[in-house]
């Protein structure tokens, strides 16, 4: 069982985020912002895979404009990510961004950073604090001679005490590196000496298949131990991807339950029937139930019912034959060639028993 850090709780729009709320799923688009239709459409299809904030860059002037058409239509709250120029953010703030993300060590002096924490604060909209190893300010580099997770620490302190400096306090931080060792060695100092909730992520973290498996590993290793209050996967690699992603690592850990959780066995050379592209087909057409609906698909006979009976839905394969559990009772027997359909019928009877208006084509 996971106890997560007690954090208090911020809202990005209607999202809260920290304190007894769910631990949620964010992303980024990879559009160009200004180019409003292709954003938004970007954003509808993240919200289908599950994505519950979006963040955007706003780069320029147009962008800032666009951010303003973008917020009206948007079905997510959306976070604006500025760098380098106060005005942007002011100006995001004021085109209705629900929080900034701002890395406060590029922003320049410290007027024009206090200039979008009050503009914020009248505003009621939160503020990530993104500090990135990549960035840090020339007198901290100094002191630790290297990005270190204790350097890191100390600029995010001193960033987050000039929030409370004034009285500013609806703030998630994120402190990352692009190596897992050192993300979470700053995360874990950090967690010990604030209750702001985090946002946690491995930056920069790769490919989608390399990606993947660090970013797993990196959030993971947080989430498990009760670190992490919002979580976004990076990867270079569609959005969507990204969102699938974070909720696998989520549901893996038993955190969040979303959509379908696929038992299925690795095979062997016990294997009956040609279960990989079952397997694929059926994960496509569930892709987007939102009920979490455990469902097994076995390859073979000798461990295939037992799994297969302890799902809510099961498929357990035989030669050129399939036996369909439900709940732990046969339901059918069917030929290999219809197992799919037959499988999908069954899932469809069971979801509308359970008043659950979602039909698998
Ligand atoms: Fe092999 Fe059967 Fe186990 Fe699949 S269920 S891995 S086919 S023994």
């Amino acid at each position: 069982m996971i106890t997560r850090r007690k954090t208090r709780k911020i809202y990005v729009g209607s999202v809260p985020i920290g304190g007894d709320a769910p631990i949620s799923v964010q992303s980024m688009t990879k559009t160009d912002t200004r180019n409003v239709k292709e954003t938004l459409s970007q954003i509808f299809r993240l919200k289908e895979a599950g994505c519950e904030i979006v963040r955007v860059s706003v780069p320029d002037k147009e962008s800032v404009r666009a951010l303003k058409e973008i917020k009206k239509e948007s079905p997510l709250p959306v976070i604006a990510d500025i760098h380098f120029n106060h005005r942007l953010a002011l100006e995001s703030i004021e085109n209705g961004a629900d929080c900034l993300r701002i890395n406060p060590g590029n922003i320049g002096d410290k007027e024009k950073l206090k200039t979008i924490i009050k503009s914020a604060k009248n505003k009621e909209i939160s503020i990530r604090i993104g500090i990135n190893s990549g960035s840090l300010e020339k007198h901290i580099l100094k002191k630790y001679g290297a990005t270190t997770a204790e350097a890191m620490v100390e600029s995010a302190l001193n960033n987050i005490k000039f929030f409370e400096d004034m009285d500013f306090r609806d703030i998630k931080i994120s402190i990352k590196a692009s190596d897992v060792e050192r993300t979470v060695k700053a995360y874990r100092l950090l967690g010990e000496k604030v209750d702001y909730p985090f946002h946690v992520g491995i930056t920069e973290a790769g490919t989608y298949f390399s990606g993947t498996i660090k970013s797993s590993i990196g959030i993971g290793i947080l989430l498990y131990e009760g670190i992490g209050d919002t979580i976004r996967v990076s990867l270079t690699s569609n959005p969507e991807e990204e969102v699938k992603v974070a909720w696998e690592i989520l549901k893996s850990l038993g955190l969040r339950k979303r959509g379908v959780e696929i038992v299925s066995c690795p095979t062997c050379s016990r294997l009956e029937v040609n279960l990989i592209p079952i397997v694929s087909e059926i994960e496509r057409r569930l892709a987007n139930l939102d009920y979490p609906l455990h469902l097994a698909i076995m390859g073979c006979v000798v461990n295939g019912p037992g799994e297969a009976s302890e799902a809510e839905i099961g498929l357990a394969c035989g030669k050129g034959v399939g036996l369909i559990y439900r709940k732990g009772e046969i339901q059918k027997k069917v030929k290999e060639d219809e197992m799919i359909d037959e499988l999908i019928k069954t899932i469809n009877i069971y979801l509308k028993e359970k008043t659950i208006d979602f039909k698998i084509l």
